[in-house]
């Protein structure tokens, strides 16, 4: 049985699920370019297994640059305002279950050292 998964993820998203999933920070990085990924796997009808993986397409838009002054954080379906970025605080948007929020840390990092010595791997100077 084929079927057909897409699905359509955040940047960081799929930065994380690359990093998890054991490839590079720098592989992980590419993958950030793209938001929606569509796979075409072969699944055993017994046991619902993934045999196969025979086609990946991923689609998005290139790397924009984020002016993360005017990004909204924690956006989502209950929350379409989000909250205002925080210049006390890192720039990066992190998540935990699925929560996002601006990281809490301390910024002076990576560019225009908006952001924590953690998150600053990301975004070099
Ligand atoms: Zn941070």
């Amino acid at each position: 049985m084929i079927i057909k998964v897409y699905a359509h993820l955040s940047p960081e998203d799929m930065f994380e699920a690359g990093v998890r999933h054991g490839l590079s920070q720098e592989a992980a990085d590419f993958f950030r370019c793209f938001e929606e990924v569509e796979l075409e796997l072969e699944v055993d009808s017994d046991n619902g297994l993934v045999l196969t993986c025979s086609s990946l397409t991923l689609s998005g838009k290139e790397k924009e640059v984020v002016d993360y002054t005017k990004k909204k954080y924690g956006v989502w379906q209950g929350d379409k305002e989000g909250k205002p970025f925080n210049p006390a605080n890192c720039a990066q948007e992190t998540s935990k279950n699925w929560i996002y929020f601006q990281c809490p840390n301390e910024p002076g990092h990576g560019k225009d050292g908006m952001f924590c010595e953690e998150h600053a791997e990301r975004h070099p100077e």
